[in-house]
């Protein structure tokens, strides 16, 4: 029986799926992208070189496999083409590789636009968005008014749904924001002009996916962003715009949930978050300040430093619950390495009361005190460890815990961000 996978991050983003998504292509035919946009960024490490993929799935470095672009996604035409380019600039033969549904909606400039203009009258309430124009580009689908990517193949009627849009947005920029508006004409040529890249790739997922999968193959989803930047369940507002659970495989590619057989949430061995909201274990000492440098915590999309603060075994529970985990894949343990001490999230304490799941929304997130248990660290080197009985015994009894308190059995351990530096305890496969 073939098996489809699912990769989600089980955190804010971030958690380092691009690797697994990568080591896991080996074993499917296809990698599909089901939500977000080119506001994620997952860096690939091959052979020693790094590559950020943000809208093409992370499996197109693999020279035969299909990379699908499910109706859930958005996309910046711009965006998208100048990585293909970039990618076929570094020889992987992208172009050739790639599907998109006709269905996903396009972000265009006038969304960026207007991602900028909300963010800057919102001051210190901002969301931190990537200021890639997801969230309005969402906006224009859920008002259905998105202008998709079929209608690249229609000129004329891309022109008036445009300029038909543009209406509103110009007024609101002009009249309600009080910043400049945008080129409407220009951006038709220019989008137009980019068209013919892209129409060239259009597929019906859904049913090409359906018909792949009856003949066998296998197929790994490619979550973006993070569980608790989910629209519906993240720390609301301060979240992305697309649902980001595990579950929205199946909308966003066209694919019945029963195709779905096992679903991988990846997280940090600490934890990581970007832009604004409550992060309730956040460090602002120099344990931090450690992290960060050690994990090379900086935006691969935006550049920004992250938030840096233990692992939050509160959420990892609710991340667990929400996208149905079976396995944990544990990043960067490596960069734990040499703490004389390493703290553990294991619920809170909130409004006087126990909880040990994160509760939902981030007014009672932002309350959240971290009850936290303290192991011993280990002073040797986890780097490029392959097999779990070389660990040293203090990061096993850690990352045994870490287990037990998000509720999923672990999978795969990252010891590092090359392919190889990998323990492997439970193949989604087998
Ligand atoms: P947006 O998705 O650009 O609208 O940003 C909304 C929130 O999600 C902001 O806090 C961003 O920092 C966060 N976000 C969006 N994409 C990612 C990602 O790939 N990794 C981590 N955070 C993200």
């Amino acid at each position: 029986m073939p098996i489809n996978v699912v990769v989600v991050g089980a955190q804010w983003g971030d958690e380092g799926k691009g690797k697994i998504v990568d080591w896991l292509t080996e074993s499917v035919q296809g990698v599909v992208r089901f939500n977000g946009g080119h506001n994620a960024g997952h860096t690939l490490v091959v052979n020693g070189k790094k590559t950020v993929v943000r809208i093409i799935p992370s499996g197109i470095m693999h020279p035969g496999v299909m990379c699908y672009i499910g109706n859930g996604a958005v996309v910046s035409p711009e965006a998208f083409l100048g990585e293909v380019d970039e990618l076929e600039a570094a020889g992987v033969n992208a172009e050739a590789r790639i599907r998109i549904s006709g269905d996903c909606p396009l972000i265009l400039p006038y969304h960026v636009k207007l991602d900028h203009a909300r963010e800057n009258a919102l001051g210190d309430k901002k969301i931190g968005t990537t200021g890639r124009g997801i969230g309005p580009a969402y906006e224009d689908k859920v008002a259905r008014r998105a202008i998709h990517v079929c209608d690249l193949l229609e000129p004329e009627m891309f022109a008036e749904k445009v300029r038909r849009n543009c209406k509103l947005i110009n007024f609101l920029l002009t009249e309600y924001y009080k910043t400049e508006p945008v080129d409407v004409e220009k951006m038709i040529t220019d989008t137009l002009a980019l068209a013919p890249r892209i129409t060239n790739k259009i597929c019906d997922v859904s049913h090409t996916l359906n018909v792949l999968m009856a003949q066998g193959q296998q197929f790994l989803f490619e979550g973006a962003q993070g569980t608790m930047l989910d629209i519906d369940h993240g720390t609301y507002p301060f979240v992305t715009s697309s649902n980001t659970v595990a579950g929205t495989a199946s909308p966003g590619a066209g694919v019945g949930p029963e195709k779905l057989n096992y679903i991988l949430g990846i997280t940090k061995a600490y934890c990581t978050r970007v832009g604004s909201g409550p992060f309730p274990t956040e460090l602002f000492d120099e344990v931090g300040e450690e992290l960060r440098k050690k994990g090379n915590e900086y935006g691969a999309v935006t550049g920004r430093p992250r938030r840096c603060g233990w692992f939050d075994g509160a959420a990892l529970r609710r991340s667990v619950e929400l996208n149905g985990l079976l396995g944990l894949a544990v990043m960067k343990l490596d960069v734990l390495d040499g703490l004389t001490t390493v703290k553990l999230g294991v619920g809170y304490e909130c409004d006087g009361k126990r909880l040990d799941v994160m509760p939902v929304g981030a007014e009672l997130v932002a309350k959240c005190i971290p009850i936290y248990e303290e192991f011993p660290g280990w002073s040797e080197s986890t780097f490029g460890i392959t097999e779990w009985d070389k660990l040293p015994e203090n990061a096993k009894k850690y990352l045994k815990r870490l287990s037990e308190v998000a509720g999923a059995p672990l999978a795969v351990v990252s010891t590092g961000p090359d392919r190889e530096q990998t323990i492997l305890l439970k193949n989604p496969f087998e």
